[in-house]
């Protein structure tokens, strides 16, 4: 299941596959999207570790019951949709 390929369809724009899935510190498995070479998700929360999780992966819950920032995911779409 791939939320992003949801929301954009079959063909999904090169800068979201270009987007890097990171990991909030105050949660656990709550996961922010990233501009690569950005400090910052795209939310503003600058406190966020580097994961290996492809972006294919956003919005897949497992049984530890990941969490997706809701305003990552809206700016994703938006970054999209403005251009
Ligand atoms: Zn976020």
């Amino acid at each position: 299941m791939n939320i992003l390929k949801k929301i954009f369809g079959r063909q999904q724009p090169a800068t979201v596959n270009q987007l890097l899935v990171v990991e909030g510190v105050e949660g656990v498995f709550y996961y922010h999207l990233r501009i690569p070479g950005n400090r910052e998700a795209l939310c503003g929360e600058s406190r966020v570790m580097q994961t290996s999780i492809p972006v294919d992966a956003w919005g897949y819950k497992s049984h530890l019951h990941e969490r997706y920032c809701p305003k990552c995911s809206q700016l994703a779409v938006q970054n999209e949709t403005n251009r």
